[in-house]
């Protein structure tokens, strides 16, 4: 990274926005705490793909820590 920071003006920001929002549709890893079940989905309200259940964990990929 070797941009400096500043304060992001109205369009940035918005645009930084739908890119988060952007992400976090389509990257939302699932995991099932029924059968263990684990896939990555476009949204969060999704039952578990392989037993139906609606325990399920849901956790948005832009989330993870790099190490
Ligand atoms: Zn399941």
């Amino acid at each position: 990274m070797t941009e400096s920071p500043r304060p992001l003006n109205d369009d940035e920001l918005k645009e930084w926005q739908a890119r988060l929002k952007e992400a976090n549709r389509y990257n939302i890893f699932c995991h099932c705490r029924h059968c263990g079940e684990e896939w990555v989905d476009s949204f969060t309200d999704a039952p578990c793909k392989s037993c139906g259940s609606r325990d399920v964990e849901y956790i948005a990929c832009w989330q993870f820590p790099d190490g």
